[in-house]
């Protein structure tokens, strides 16, 4: 059984491409220019500073297990760098990490959820909790 199909004639006398005002716009799309792109591309391997000496921008000579600053101040020091990485690589490689560490916890149900939560909460740094969550649930393909 074949029906007439019968053409819809309300959308043909609408404008095709509408003339939006162009300021619509400008408040939603990204602003460059804004403190994100400061460093362009310094090949330079810098030592990482550790993360208390980043967020109290004071000096920081780097050393491992713990600065000399954080030594001295006897402040918990925790590098959210590997050694030897540059700070920009190990950047990306812990946003990725993070990345993964949501989408796990997107996936994962809820009694799994409560696991991965209870290693990131675990007594080691943010780092570490999230390599132990990688090592447990990521798959690697
Ligand atoms: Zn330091
Ligand atoms: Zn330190």
């Amino acid at each position: 059984m074949t029906r007439p199909r019968w053409e819809t004639d309300s959308a043909s006398d609408r404008p095709i491409s509408p003339a939006y005002p162009k300021q619509a716009f400008e408040g939603l799309s990204a602003t460059p220019g804004s403190s994100q792109q400061r460093a362009k591309e310094r090949r330079k391997l810098t030592k990482a500073a550790c993360s208390s000496c980043r967020q109290r921008k004071s000096k920081c000579d780097g050393k491992r297990p713990a600065c000399s600053t954080c030594r001295t101040k006897s402040r918990t020091c925790e590098y959210m760098t590997e050694e030897g990485v540059s700070s920009q690589s190990a950047y990306k490689t812990r946003l990725e990490d993070y990345a993964t560490v949501l989408q796990l916890l997107k996936r994962a149900d809820s009694s799994e959820c409560a696991l991965i939560l209870e290693d990131l909460r675990g007594p080691k740094g943010v780092v570490d909790g999230v390599k132990e969550v990688l090592d447990k649930w990521a798959e690697h393909e």
